[in-house]
């Protein structure tokens, strides 16, 4: 996007506020305008004193000259007040338009799909959007204040100096050409360095958020010395990328400077030697030496300004790229908003890939009925979690389809199908938030009771209510001040309280000790009774409860049955229950299940 386009896009970003903008704008450039009456009083007063100099009448100089004043302070006064109002609708405009875009942006990229966030560290996203509504709100502010004033100001100026006296007019126009191309050279040279510095700027909040995400891991690993060598490494090559940008904008600021004295100069010395030749009156120099230094006011203004726009054109491009990332999954034109579901899921033939060659489900078709529970069960990488996903359309399928009660999920509202559907995550993702606030994620109307209830059943209340401050307790980013365990029962608690009428459980893998294990399963016990459940399976109590496995292997199910039908056939699913489920139960009730179901 070109610097024009993209200041365009800016001015655009205004929204529905644009003509209060543009109302601002224009009667600041009035002001502007109103400003030249200053220069142009200046000279006729010093005409008049001139003349009565020249004359020995001098009593008449009060009568000449006291209109000019008297205009010349009601000028002053009248764009003072104006000027207050008007800067102070615009700051205000400019805030609360900054504070819609924040919003927008984060709405958008909360509304992203999970393979875009995989991608992108959401400590850019987050420098995005803070440095991009930074720059937006810097360039508006411009916009109202300066930017159309100092370009209106260009054009009137230059037929009124014209038609004042051409000569002089030519000079200044000449001078402000120079200093023009000057400050376009500048430009040219800096912009690829100030992408470059912005990219740097980027991978610095990547880095420093990654880094303070993993404080623990840090720590543990004593990596603090290499982490912040790795983060002085980003500056060092930041810097070395700022410091050309900043030697040219150096140059141009003191180009800046020695153009005011220099037009100033040239202008006085042309006047005086125009005067002496009879060309020019000496009120005129002095209208033409505030003009002047008028032009070069705007023109230092307007390459300001041009500077700025180039250094936040980067900024600019990130924030509106990510704007404009369309989500690959959101809602059809025909979506419908179906209420509570039954719950009856079926796979149609499904299939998917992530990269569009390899694909992670194949043909996968199976049914759960309202109130079932399904265990997918197989080693890791098998396509599990990529079948659920789809279920939730956090992909939509490249063929096949996926339905709940006969409808296709993609005809769905994308809202109406979540909440139809819980998830609970194998990893607890939790706010950093009180445990009452993360539990109202489920229902965010929910009564202290309806709290308290939903914490007891699932095997939360005992250990909440141990908190120095129960349920308003604050549990870290991520839950870090709790157990996995808890965590995992907070997640639960939160499910019950949504009360989904489809449950995805993503168990977890690691090996918890018998009190929790067995707290856990009641807890889970608890929350898929009555709802259709579909669990990815670890342990062999969850298989075992389940009224059908499905055995996934390379994508594709390749054995499906209950526990029994399945241990019986000797197939992959013997054998994976043989190796994997002994990881994470105890070996006797594993040999008892294998036994008895051979028995
Ligand atoms: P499981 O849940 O059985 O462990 P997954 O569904 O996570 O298996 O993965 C199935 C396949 O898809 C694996 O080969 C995995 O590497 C790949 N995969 C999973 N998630 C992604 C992703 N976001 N992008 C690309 N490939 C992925």
């Amino acid at each position: 996007m070109s610097l024009l386009a993209l200041y365009r896009r800016v001015l655009e970003s205004l929204g529905s506020d644009k003509r209060l903008a543009w109302t601002l704008a224009l009667a600041n450039v009035a002001l502007v305008l109103a400003q030249f009456a200053e220069p142009v009083l200046f000279g006729r007063i010093i005409d008049r004193l001139s003349a009565a100099n020249a004359s020995p009448d001098r009593a008449g100089l009060w009568e000449s000259t006291w209109p000019y004043l008297i205009a010349w302070i009601a000028f002053g006064l009248f764009t003072i007040a104006c000027g207050a109002l008007i800067a102070l609708h615009a700051d205000r405009l400019a805030h609360r338009r900054r504070h819609i875009m924040l919003r927008r942006y984060f709405e958008h990229v909360l509304q992203l799909p999970l393979s875009h966030h995989a991608q992108v560290h959401s400590g850019r996203l987050m420098k995005i959007m803070l440095q991009g509504t930074d720059a937006l709100w810097m360039l508006w502010l411009g916009f109202f204040r300066e930017h159309l004033a100092a370009f209106a100001a260009l054009v009137v100026l230059i037929p009124i100096a014209l038609s004042m006296n051409w000569r002089l007019a030519l000079l200044l126009i000449g001078l402000s050409a120079l200093f023009v191309a000057v400050t376009r050279l500048v430009l040219r040279k800096t912009s690829a360095l100030q992408s470059r510095v912005e990219s740097h700027h980027s991978d610095l909040a990547e880095h420093a958020s990654d880094t303070l995400g993993n404080v623990a891991l840090v720590q543990s690993f004593a990596r603090i010395d290499d982490e912040v060598r790795a983060l002085g490494g980003i500056s060092r090559r930041l810097l070395g990328a700022q410091f050309p940008a900043l030697t040219w904008w150096a140059v141009l600021t003191v180009l800046t400077r020695s153009a005011t004295t220099l037009t100033v100069l040239s202008i006085m010395a042309a006047g005086i030697w125009l005067y002496i030749h009879d060309m020019i009156s000496v009120g005129e120099i002095v209208t033409f030496t505030v003009f002047s230094g008028l032009v070069i006011a705007r023109l230092e203004q307007a390459v300001s300004f041009t500077s700025r726009l180039s250094q936040d054109a980067p900024r600019l491009r990130d924030f509106f790229s990510v704007l404009d990332t369309v989500p690959a999954i959101r809602d059809g034109s025909h979506a419908v908003d179906p209420g509570r579901l039954r719950g009856e899921i079926e796979f149609h033939d499904v299939s998917f890939s992530y990269d569009g060659q390899r694909a992670a489900v194949e043909a996968i078709n199976f049914v759960a009925r309202p109130g079932e529970m399904v265990a997918l069960v197989g080693a890791s990488g098998a396509g599990k979690s990529t079948a659920l996903a789809l279920l939730y359309r956090a992909f939509d399928p490249q063929s096949g389809r996926v339905t709940i009660d006969g409808v296709d999920v993609r005809d769905f509202r994308l809202d109406a199908l979540r909440r139809n559907i819980g998830v609970v995550f194998q990893e607890a993702l939790l706010f950093n938030r009180s445990i009452a606030d993360n539990l109202r994620v489920g229902d965010p109307d929910a009564s202290d009771e309806a709290l308290q209830d939903a914490a007891r059943r699932a095997q939360a209340l005992d250990f909440i209510e141990r908190e120095p401050e129960g349920f308003d307790s604050r549990i870290g980013e991520r839950g870090r001040a709790l157990s996995g365990g808890e965590r995992q029962r907070l997640s639960i608690a939160r499910v019950l309280l949504k009360d989904p009428p489809i449950l995805i459980l993503d168990e977890a893998t690691s090996a918890l000790d018998g009190g929790t294990e067995t707290r856990l399963l009641r807890a889970l016990d608890e929350v898929t009774r009555n709802r259709t459940t579909l669990v990815i399976a670890h342990r062999l109590a969850t298989i075992r409860l389940a009224s059908r496995i499905l055995v996934f292997d390379q994508g594709r199910i390749v054995e499906s049955g209950t526990f029994d039908e399945l241990c019986l056939a000797e197939g992959i699913f013997a054998r994976l229950a043989r190796e994997q489920f002994m990881m994470h139960d105890n070996g006797r009730e594993h040999d008892r299940a294998l036994s008895e179901a051979s028995a």
